[in-house]
């Protein structure tokens, strides 16, 4: 089937040519030709983080850096921000690796406010704080560069050292994530979302407090440390045996985001995002549609639609299934009462207009 069908917010579509680099042969992983590969795919990996710190490549997928995240950046306290099951994760995970946890949730659906984040971190206590960007499972984008500005002013205030660790994994590549500018300390994404990358790599930087505060901490496992992707990205390798052909796939995709441009990239997925809005506010609102997410805190990779009890949102993606076209249904507790779309990745505006054309066939009855 030709490009332009499948609109899941993770996996997203894989370009052919990028598919078709993944049929190469294997290479010895110590040798020039993967120091080499590395070296190439070192400067754009770190332009799309907008850092000029390295970006190491782990084969996982992306909860193992969410893992590395909380193994190398927690001391001993943190504050995870829940608005969704992504989120959710995170906080689980900082319990999960024995870490103490206090939780601070919003509904799903709504974003975090910088200011409430402030209040809760000023009591003081904590070392990191945990973040999603781009909650993929309500569409929600959370204001990132205020939020850091909010644990920056508690630090300076507090005379505490805090991280700010961040999944990054559906606006990475799609929306911007100023990880220099802001002073993210972990920065992590995975391969499937807004890279439009096959699954099975994950993608992370951590500014040099990052690596201090890991460097000072035990328990941070053998597959995860960050002391390890440092020390091994210094010299272009891996602490262990790459999943080659994805390495393949990111040599060839990174050739073609820079191709493209990232500022074009951007506003690619900020012109698919507001189409998608658009259309669900004016033909959407006649079926009864809503978008999930408010206004000035939309992801511009996922958008979460409300929908109708008459139309649960698994019925929705079978009876879009049956034209070709495949999208999200809800993400857990909300399943059938939203839609996920995701334009993410090498999608397009054309593509998305036919994907929206069905989707008002299937409500038109
Ligand atoms: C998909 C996703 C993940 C999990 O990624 P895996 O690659 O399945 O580990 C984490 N966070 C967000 C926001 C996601 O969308």
């Amino acid at each position: 089937m030709s490009f332009g069908h499948f609109f899941l917010p993770g996996p997203t579509e894989v370009h052919p040519d990028v598919l078709a680099a993944q049929a190469q042969p294997m290479m010895g992983h110590r040798g020039k030709e993967m120091t080499s590969l590395i070296a190439e795919i070192d400067l754009p990996l770190r332009r799309i983080f907008a850092t000029e710190r390295p970006v190491y490549v782990s084969s996982s997928s992306a909860t193992g850096f969410m893992e590395a995240g909380v193994r190398n950046g927690v001391r001993r306290r943190a504050l995870a921000l829940v608005n969704g099951a992504f989120s959710q994760r995170f906080a689980d995970l900082v319990a999960d690796c024995g870490k103490e946890l206090e939780i601070f949730e919003v509904a799903w659906g709504e974003p975090h406010a910088p200011e409430e984040v402030r209040r809760r971190l000023l009591g003081g206590g904590f070392d990191a704080v945990t973040v999603v960007h781009s909650e993929t499972s309500t569409g929600v984008l959370n204001p990132l560069g205020e939020i850091a500005e909010a644990v920056r002013s508690v630090e300076a205030s507090n005379g505490e050292e805090i991280l700010l660790l961040v999944d990054a994994v559906t606006s990475l590549g799609g929306a911007a994530v100023n990880t220099d500018d802001w002073g993210l300390d972990w920065v992590l994404t995975g391969s499937q979302k807004a890279l439009a990358l096959p699954p099975g790599l994950a993608f992370g930087s951590a500014s040099r407090r990052m690596l201090d505060r890991a460097a000072s901490l035990t328990g941070r496992g053998q597959y995860f440390d960050l002391i390890e992707f440092d020390r091994n990205w210094a010299k272009h390798q891996t602490p262990n045996t790459p999943a080659l052909t994805l390495f393949y796939a990111l040599q060839k995709q990174l050739e073609r985001i820079q191709a493209e441009g990232i500022e074009a990239r951007l506003a690619r997925h900020q012109a698919m995002a507001e189409r998608c809005w658009e259309w669900t506010e004016t033909t959407g609102a006649r079926f009864g549609l809503s978008l999930f997410a408010p206004e000035g805190y939309r992801a511009p990779t996922v958008t979460a639609i409300a929908v109708p009890e008459s139309h649960p949102g698994s019925e929705i993606t079978k009876a879009l299934k049956a034209r070709g076209y495949t999208i999200g249904s809800g993400y857990g507790k909300l399943k059938d009462a939203t839609i996920r779309i995701g334009h993410m990745g090498d999608h397009d505006l054309d593509g998305l207009n036919r994907l929206l054309r069905e989707l008002e066939e299937i409500f038109e009855g």
